[in-house]
């Protein structure tokens, strides 16, 4: 839709926060927090990000509903890559870039870990197009401390188990939040409340999908909100957090996961920065905020290279799954625009 067709009725909703808009609409408390929760996957919470999102809650209920992808998510990178390789696509895993070359205002080589150039006429990055401006093109306007002061998404702390029995209580999508909803979602961010009680999400994938766990079994996936390495760096905790977690869930479904685990992985921020470069672990890259979409994101095409383009959460249209998709497609568009007869 262009943004010219929006009536400019919905103008308001780019100023106001997502909770002022849910409090006009609803009036039951239980009502608003569940249809604020999609906050926190743009920005940080419902209290910050702009009304107009709750475009994304209308139109999962009123148009595409939910969509469970059978044999889980990797599927669809399974089948992209059979795509790719059919198309005599060749893939180098475990090869980071660190470096680039350049000479008259296009890249020519990325250098990777072990200094092995990699040469090309188009460069596509999909880093996080904030964090490779600064930390590869070593510019300053994305120079650590400028990172630091923008706004990012939520930091995953994720829990996968695999549980003997089944656990009656849960539903393929389960939140467990408190009673504090605004005191909490307002300053878990920066580590300013307690995580012994924490409000966390769990996925039931055996439910969809029941080859995920061996019969009779269940296998869980659970993710918590966290802070970022920015405002808690130090995750020595994190046997202790996914502790009480797992305690709060036998408790409210009643069932004694602890003593019935076959296997138990813990991802806290520092697995993430690691394992995908994400920004002081930051689990969707940069957020929502008005200063930080649209024009103002850090953008497909490179400000100085015309051979160097981006794509990923960072960059337009913005962060999650199906957005990320969109961003290749808007990059294809200006690739083929810039060089396409050459
Ligand atoms: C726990 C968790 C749950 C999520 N749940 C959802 C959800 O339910 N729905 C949703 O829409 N989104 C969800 N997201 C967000 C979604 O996964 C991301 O927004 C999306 O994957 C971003 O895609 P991307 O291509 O930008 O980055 P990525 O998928 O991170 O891909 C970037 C790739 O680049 C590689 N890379 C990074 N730096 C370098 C380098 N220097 N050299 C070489 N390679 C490099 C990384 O290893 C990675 O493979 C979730 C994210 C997390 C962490």
């Amino acid at each position: 839709m262009g943004l010219a067709s929006v009536p400019w009725g919905h103008a308001p909703l780019m100023v106001k926060s997502m909770w002022d808009e849910l409090n006009r609409r609803f009036t039951s408390y239980e009502v608003k927090v569940i249809f604020s929760l999609v906050a926190f996957f743009l920005g940080a919470t419902p209290f910050d990000t702009p009304a107009v999102y709750s475009i994304l809650t209308y139109t999962e209920l009123k148009h595409d509903g939910y969509h469970n992808v059978r044999g889980g998510m990797y599927k669809i990178i399974d089948g992209i890559v059979n795509i790719l390789l059919k198309r005599g696509v060749k893939f180098h895993y475990n090869t980071e870039i660190v470096d680039v070359k350049f000479s008259n205002g296009r890249v020519t080589d990325v250098i990777d870990q072990n200094g092995n150039p990699w040469s090309a006429d188009i460069f596509v990055i999909n880093a996080d197009a904030a964090w490779f401006r600064g930390a590869i093109l070593k510019r300053k306007a994305f120079c650590e401390p400028k990172l630091d002061k923008m706004k990012w998404t939520l930091a995953p702390f994720t829990i996968y188990l695999g549980v003997k029995g089944k656990i009656n209580g849960l539903s393929v999508h389960n939140y467990f939040l408190g009673t504090n909803f605004k005191e909490y979602s307002s300053k878990i961010f920066k580590n300013q409340v307690s995580l012994q009680k924490p409000y966390y999400y769990v996925n039931v994938p055996s439910r969809a999908n029941p080859e995920f766990a061996p019969q009779g079994s269940e296998s869980l996936f659970i993710l918590c909100p966290v802070p970022d390495l920015r405002y808690k760096p130090d995750w020595s905790d994190s046997h202790e957090l996914a502790g009480n977690i797992i305690a709060d869930l036998s408790e409210r479904v009643d069932y004694d996961i602890a003593n019935n685990l076959d296997t138990q992985i813990i991802y806290n921020p520092t697995h993430w920065q690691k394992m995908f470069n994400l920004y002081k672990g930051s689990g969707l890259g940069l957020a929502h905020d008005l200063n930080q979409i649209a024009y103002m994101r850090p953008h497909n095409t490179d400000e100085k290279f015309k051979n160097l383009f981006y794509v990923g959460s960072s960059t337009i249209p913005g962060t999650g799954l199906p957005m990320a998709v969109i961003s290749s497609k808007l990059t294809t568009e200006q690739i083929v625009k810039r060089f396409n007869g050459q």
